[in-house]
């Protein structure tokens, strides 16, 4: 992409409003415009790295076995009659009247309607297991939206919904999605850690929080130390057999969020592993039986030709948070520095004189870097080289190949790592080869 061609309205000025660094650096190098209280447009930079978590999400979701649709962002308000929730909701949603007076709403979350679709077609145990997701915006009228992205109106949410003949088999689903957590929050270069989470009225200790450790995060939490540490599930977990191991080593050091927070069992830790901090909530999974089931009808045959209602469980992602929450784990004075898998783009090439020499190195090294697949920002501008890289800086591309009219008397390009601030002067050719 050339950025004579793109749009990336970067701004000067830090904005006011912005009370973190991440809502401060979202604007600052354009990826978001706030159009209203807690609701944005996703100018093409956001856009990009939005679509980059989406397919990782989609990606682990699709590997643990889950299957992806699409449900609508507006709901009948009768559905939400039907398990209790439409008056018990309050003020977070937003009530809506169509031209026929009918009542309706722009969803917060989906057990409803996903319970609606599973009575509609499952009957039997045969069909089971089953686990539905899908990628959809979501609204809640938060009463303080802020901090940009993270605590939106309108957000994107990755929902899923596991449905099961009985405790045990949804508990293997539980676990299942506990899995693919780790290994997606991993995959996008965040230290994301399940806490126990309150059950609320269901109990059962079914239920955690991945919150990312940040000193502006929402959420007050409390662990031990040996949690950090523990090794992510490779990409050859097989998710058909026992994941039972593994859910036991992430739930034995202690973590806990405030609400769920025993004073009792964190004093059993020991004094240098104790760690009280803040976070962000990046994802929730929660099993909670037949409590939509129930009320709703959505009942199965089981092998005895006996009819139970299903068991489920729910998992959201929050899609959008997580830039805020990436931003907020990895930043310097400069600007963003995006871990490679969610980047916009891989590589900045920098044209220091656009109008010279630098031109022809800059073309051939852009075309050489887009045939290999490389994603590439061009700065092919007519403007001062300490503009470009202030730029460059402050939207974090891993890497960026600046082609100098000094550099290039020796034959000689530079390519600087964002995150380490490594220079290495290269030929074109070595440094195109590093970067594929
Ligand atoms: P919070 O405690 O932050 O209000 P929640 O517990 O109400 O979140 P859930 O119902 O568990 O949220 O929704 C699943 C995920 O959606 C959350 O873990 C979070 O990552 C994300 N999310 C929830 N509310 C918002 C919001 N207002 N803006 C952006 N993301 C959100
Ligand atoms: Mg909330
Ligand atoms: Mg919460
Ligand atoms: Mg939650």
């Amino acid at each position: 992409m050339r950025l004579s061609r793109y749009f990336l309205p970067i701004l000067k000025e830090t904005p006011k409003e912005a009370e973190i660094v991440s809502h401060r650096l979202m604007l600052r190098a354009g990826m978001i415009r706030q159009q209203s209280a807690g609701i944005y447009a996703w100018l093409p930079l956001g856009h990009r790295v939005l679509n980059k978590i989406q397919r990782i999400v989609e990606e682990e979701q699709n590997r643990s076995g889950a299957v992806q649709l699409l449900m609508p962002t507006i709901q009948p308000a009768d559905l939400w009659r039907e398990s209790g929730r439409y008056d018990a909701y309050g003020k977070e949603m937003l009530r809506i009247e169509d031209r026929h007076e009918r009542e309706m709403l722009f969803g917060p979350t989906n057990e409803e309607m996903i319970t609606d679709i599973f009575r509609s077609y499952v009957r039997s145990y045969k069909d089971l297991p089953l686990n539905l997701y899908h990628i959809q915006w979501k609204f809640r009228d938060e009463v303080r939206p802020r901090f940009g992205v993270m605590r939106g109106r309108e957000f994107l949410m990755k929902d899923a919904y596991s449905f099961d003949l009985d405790k045990e088999r949804s508990t293997e689903a539980y676990h299942r999605m506990f899995v693919a957590y780790l290994r997606t929050f991993a995959r996008m270069g965040l230290t994301a850690i399940p806490m126990k989470a309150d059950t609320g009225p269901i109990g059962g200790d079914l239920s955690h929080e991945f919150i990312v450790l940040a000193s502006t995060g929402e959420s007050e939490v409390f662990l031990d130390k040996d949690i950090l540490g523990l090794p992510i599930p490779g990409e050859d977990t097989d998710f058909d057999g026992d994941l039972s191991g593994i859910i036991e080593q992430w739930t034995t050091p202690y973590a806990a969020t405030d609400e769920m927070h025993d004073e009792a069992a964190f004093g059993a830790v020991a004094e240098d592993k104790k760690v009280s901090a803040r976070g962000i909530e990046v994802g929730h999974i929660f099993h909670f039986g037949t409590k939509y089931s129930e009320p709703m009808g959505a009942k199965v045959m089981t092998a005895e030709g006996k009819e139970v209602p299903v068991q489920m469980g729910s998992y959201g992602i929050g899609v959008s948070r997580l830039l805020g929450a990436i931003i907020e784990a990895c930043h310097d004075d400069d600007g963003i520095i995006w871990p490679k898998e969610v980047a916009p783009f891989h590589v900045g090439l920098i044209n220091m004189k656009a109008g010279s020499e630098c031109d022809e190195v800059c073309e051939s090294v852009y075309a050489e870097l887009e045939k290999a697949g490389v994603e590439v920002l061009y700065d092919d501008r007519k403007t001062s080289a300490g503009q470009k890289f202030a730029s460059m800086d402050l939207i974090g591309l891993p890497y960026q190949l600046v082609v100098g009219p000094r550099g290039l008397k020796t034959g000689e390009v530079e390519v600087k790592d964002r995150a380490t601030g490594d220079r290495e002067m290269l030929t074109p050719e070595a440094a195109v080869n590093k970067l594929i």
